[in-house]
């Protein structure tokens, strides 16, 4: 820790836990949307069901299929839709071969590494059940549906339908967490720099964090970056940056080629949009990317890229790891 200069955060799902009822207003609104699209109105009574999926599943999007594998690539589970595929068809399909090894990949397969994809699957694993059903009710693709599921997500976290509800009533959508405002003094008064580095743009970050850490919720940190656009933010070098006016959450153009430039502008207030992490490394005066630390959810986003691009020391958030060790615990007691 001693070589530690400067230790940053992620918001979401790393500083800000959220509850069941913040997954639910992601999944009833795109449940609405996807009906305004021309879904079925079966829909409607889809139920989210948050104990069945977890972080670390594989989406086969063109067989509507969702599969957990393990650290060799090979496919333990595979459900289609709401149904688990028996073990000959699931080793028919993705039993490796030296002719067709599955590649597990994008475009045709898509990882659930953020719990704000929990949704995703969710929905997607009910529409497919529902197409198998009713296949003259919905015509198109497995694929795409799960590209018309992501977009209906999607839109619910841009256009308000999330944003608002929880501004209004944030203890209904996020864990407090009454150590969180100890901890960052502690790493303050441990001389370390601290900074928030968040995908989220200020309006939204500046209600999870005074919800968190009350109103002076600015003073714990030496840097804010909103709308950070991670991972673009770890590997393009020409992302502008400007810097948010926290009285009416306005952007402004700000020149920051140098360390100097940088410090100056740090100077003059402490809440950025965008950039990249030259502008970071510049604001926090780090000479080698080694030292910096940076705690994360996301296993490509947040640890992966800044790890192999940049040298930075990672910590990744495995919330689900409690529930393991302690059934781990049970198990062996
Ligand atoms: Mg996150």
């Amino acid at each position: 820790m001693a070589q530690i200069q400067a230790v940053g955060f992620d918001l979401d799902y790393t500083l800000a836990e959220y509850k069941i009822a913040f997954d639910l207003l992601a999944y009833d609104g795109a449940v609405r949307k996807l009906i305004a699209m021309g879904y079925p109105k079966e829909v409607a009574s889809f139920k989210y069901d948050p104990k069945r999926y977890q972080r670390g599943l594989l989406i086969d999007k063109q067989r509507g299929n969702v599969l957990k594998l393990d650290r060799h690539k090979y496919v333990k589970v595979a459900y289609h839709g709401l149904s688990k595929l028996e073990s000959a068809e699931r080793k028919a399909i993705y039993a490796r071969s030296f002719e067709a090894q599955p590649t597990f990949s994008p475009p045709e397969y898509a990882s659930i590494d953020t719990d704000f994809l929990l949704v995703d699957v969710c929905l997607f694993c009910q529409l497919v059940d529902l197409k198998d059903r009713f296949p003259e009710q919905l015509l198109q693709s497995y694929a795409t549906i799960y590209q018309q599921v992501r977009r209906a997500v999607d839109l619910c976290h841009c256009d308000g339908e999330i944003k608002d509800p929880v501004a209004v009533e944030p203890a209904k959508y996020i864990y407090e967490s009454p150590e969180l405002a100890a901890m960052l003094s502690q790493l303050k008064l441990g001389g370390k720099q601290v900074f928030l580095l968040t995908n989220s743009l200020y309006d939204y970050t500046k209600v999870v964090l005074e919800f968190l850490l009350g109103p002076h919720w600015l003073n714990y940190f030496d840097l804010v970056i909103c709308g950070a656009r991670k991972p673009g933010f770890l590997l393009d070098p020409y992302l502008p940056i400007f810097r948010v006016n926290t009285a009416d959450a306005s952007l402004q153009n700000i020149e920051m080629g140098s360390e100097a430039l940088a410090q100056r502008a740090l100077s003059e207030g402490k809440v950025f949009q965008g950039g990249n992490w030259n502008h970071l490394h510049r604001m926090l005066r780090l000479q080698t990317g080694s030292a910096l630390m940076y705690v994360g959810d996301h296993m490509y986003s947040d640890i992966l890229r800044s790890k192999r691009t940049l040298g930075w020391r990672t910590v990744l958030m495995v919330p689900e790891l409690c529930h393991e060790v302690s059934m781990l615990e049970r198990s062996e007691g």
